[in-house]
C-alpha cells in the first residue's frame, strides 16, 4: 500500500471519528491521536477534560532563545522552527541512514523536512511519532500522517501560517496558554533581551535563569580562563583572586535576581561533595589562573567548592536550585568536534549518585542554608534512588520542599513518565509534584505538557474505575490541577504572575 493510499484511509477514518470516540461498530480501535488519546477509560476522559486541559502552563526549565522572543520572530517554514537545533529529531534522522548535511548541513530547507518526513514512518513507538503528529495537530490544525509522500504538503501549509503574524513566537507561546517561561541562561549573559522582553510589557513571563556550568568547569585550564576573560569583561571587573572571582559571580547573581531570575539550573554528570578548606580552593583558583593544569582531586574540590557556594546563595535569595545528573555527554569526539556540544552525542551515564548528593544535601540542611531543590536524573536506573533521597531533607517550611523531577530528555516519553510518576506515588507524595516541563529548544513543544496530563488523568482514572481509588472526582481533580499548575505556581512563588486565565487566545 503506497503511502497516498494510507492517507486516505487514516483520513476517512478521521472523518468518521470526528468526535474522538470509538471507532466504527466493527472494532474498538480508537482513532490515532484522537480527542481521548491516551485516555482508556470515561474517568481518565472526564479527569483530563474537566480538569487539566485548560489549566495554563509554567514551563520552569526550557531552553527557549530569548533573543527570538525579545524579537518576536516568526520562522520562515517549518524546518526552522522543527528542525534546527533539535538533536532528538537528528539523531532519529541518522540512525535512519540519512545523511548528516540534512541534519545540521547546508541542504536547502525544503530538502531537510523532506529527509525528516521520510524518516518519521520509520519513528513508530519513538516518542517522535506521538510529538511529530501531537505537534501538527495542536498548532496547524494539521490531521494528516507525516511522511515523504504528504511532505510537501504539510511542509507549504504550515510554513504559509508561520510566516503570519498569528504564529510569531510571542503568539505561539499566547496560543499554548504559557504563562511563565525560565530560559537557561550563563552568568556571564546580560540579559538584554529578557530587558527588552521586560520593557515591551510581554504579559508572560519570561525569566532568565542562573545556570553556572562553565563558572565551575576547571577540566581544562584555556577554556577556564578564556570563560574568566568572559566574566571580566561583562561584569567589568578585573579577576585576579579567587575572592575577585566570588565577587564577580556573586555580582551576576544578584543581578539575574534583579532581572526576577529565582530559579538556578546545573547539568553534571554526579554531584560534587568534597571536604576541602578555603586555603586549597584559593590555591586551587591561583593554580589554574597561571595555566596550569589541575590534578584530579584539586578540580573535584574544586568544583565541591563551588557547587556548595552557589545553593548557599540560592538559599538566600530564596530561590529554587535543580539539578539535571546523569548525563554521559559529547561521546563521538569527532563529530563533537565537528558540529559542538547539545548536537546529539549524547547519552544515558552510570555515574555513581547516591552518596554525593546525601552529602551535598546534608551539608547544606545542616547549616539551614538548603533552598527549595529540584532533582533530576537521566539513569532510569536511579528513579528509586531519587524518589526516595527527595524525602530525607524536607522540613515543614514547604510542602515538597525537595522534589523529584519529572521524567527528563531519554526519559521525557510515555514509559518514562508512567515509570517516573508510578515511582513517586510509591515512594513520596504525587499531590505535591511540581509537574511536567518541556526542557525543550523549540516553541512547537508546548504538547508535551499535554502528553503528561493525559498520562496523569489516564493514571487516576484507571484505579478509580478498578476500584484502587475512591470514585472522588472533585477531590482527584483538584490533586490534578495541582500538579499540572498550582504546586508549581506556589513552589516557585508565581501565582500572582501565573494567574489562570481559562479562556486561551485563539490563532
Ligand atoms: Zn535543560
Amino acid at each position: 500500500m503506497g503511502h497516498e493510499e494510507q492517507n486516505k484511509i487514516n483520513d476517512t477514518i478521521m472523518n468518521l471519528n470526528s468526535n474522538g470516540g470509538f471507532q466504527n461498530s466493527s472494532s474498538s480501535r480508537k482513532i490515532f491521536l484522537g480527542e481521548n488519546f491516551l485516555l482508556h477509560t470515561l474517568t481518565a476522559q472526564k479527569l483530563y477534560h474537566d480538569f487539566a486541559k485548560d489549566m495554563p502552563i509554567i514551563d520552569y526549565h526550557c531552553h527557549l532563545p530569548p533573543e527570538q522572543i525579545a524579537g518576536d520572530i516568526n520562522f520562515e517554514n517549518l524546518t526552522q522552527a522543527w528542525l534546527y537545533g533539535d538533536h532528538y529529531k537528528w539523531r532519529a534522522m541518522r540512525t535512519n541512514g540519512v545523511d548528516e548535511s540534512y541534519c545540521t548541513g547546508n541542504k536547502p530547507d525544503v530538502e531537510k523536512f523532506q529527509k525528516w518526513a521520510e524518516t518519521v514512518p520509520y519513528t513508530l513507538r519513538n516518542p517522535l511519532y506521538h510529538w511529530t503528529h501531537l505537534e501538527l495537530q495542536r498548532y496547524f490544525d494539521v490531521r494528516e500522517i507525516l511522511n515523504g509522500d504528504s511532505a510537501e504538503n504539510i511542509y507549504e501549509q504550515c510554513s504559509a501560517k508561520l510566516q503570519t503574524s498569528a504564529y510569531s513566537v510571542r503568539n505561539i507561546l499566547r496560543k499554548m496558554n504559557v504563562k511563565v517561561v525560565c530560559t537557561t541562561d550563563d552568568p556571564t549573559d546580560t540579559l538584554e533581551h529578557h530587558q527588552k522582553i521586560k520593557d515591551d510589557g510581554f504579559e508572560i513571563k519570561i525569566l532568565p535563569a542562573f545556570r553556572p556550568d562553565k563558572a565551575m568547569n576547571v577540566d581544562d585550564a584555556n577554556s577556564f580562563n578564556a570563560y574568566l576573560s568572559k566574566l571580566e569583561s561583562s561584569t567589568n571587573a578585573s579577576i585576579a583572586s579567587f575572592q575577585d572571582y566570588l565577587d564577580a559571580l556573586k555580582r551576576t547573581h544578584d543581578f539575574f535576581a534583579t532581572m526576577g531570575c529565582s530559579v538556578s539550573d546545573h547539568g553534571l554528570e554526579q554531584m560534587y561533595a568534597e571536604d576541602y578548606t578555603d586555603a586549597e580552593i584559593e590555591a586551587t583558583f591561583d593554580k589554574i589562573r597561571s595555566g596550569k593544569e589541575l590534578r584530579r582531586e584539586e578540580t573535584l574540590k574544586f568544583k565541591s567548592a563551588m557547587l556548595h557556594l552557589f545553593a548557599v546563595w540560592d538559599h538566600q535569595k530564596g530561590w529554587v536550585q535543580q539539578y539535571h545528573l546523569g548525563a554521559l555527554r559529547n561521546n563521538n569526539s569527532r563529530m563533537t568536534q565537528q558540529l559542538g556540544a547539545d548536537t546529539g552525542w549524547d547519552s544515558i551515564g552510570d555515574f555513581s549518585q547516591g552518596r554525593n548528593l546525601s552529602k551535598f544535601l546534608d551539608r547544606l540542611d545542616n547549616n539551614n542554608q538548603l533552598a527549595k531543590t529540584i532533582l533530576y536524573n537521566l539513569n532510569p536506573a536511579d528513579n528509586e534512588l531519587m524518589a526516595t533521597m527527595v524525602g530525607n531533607y524536607n522540613d515543614g517550611s514547604a510542602p515538597g520542599k525537595v522534589q523529584w523531577g519529572s521524567g527528563w530528555w531519554f526519559l521525557d516519553q510515555k514509559d518514562g513518565m508512567i515509570k517516573q510518576i508510578n515511582t513517586l506515588s510509591n515512594m513520596g507524595l504525587l499531590s505535591r509534584f511540581v509537574g511536567m516541563l518541556t526542557d525543550s529548544r523549540s516553541f512547537l513543544s508546548f504538547p508535551r505538557h499535554e502528553y503528561f496530563r493525559r498520562i496523569l488523568c489516564n493514571l487516576f482514572g484507571s484505579e478509580i474505575e478498578s476500584g484502587e481509588l475512591p470514585n472522588d472526582i472533585a477531590w482527584t481533580g483538584k490533586i490534578i490541577q495541582d500538579i499540572c499548575y498550582h504546586n508549581a505556581a506556589n513552589y516557585f512563588r508565581w501565582a500572582e504572575v501565573a494567574k489562570p486565565s481559562l479562556t486561551t487566545s485563539a490563532i
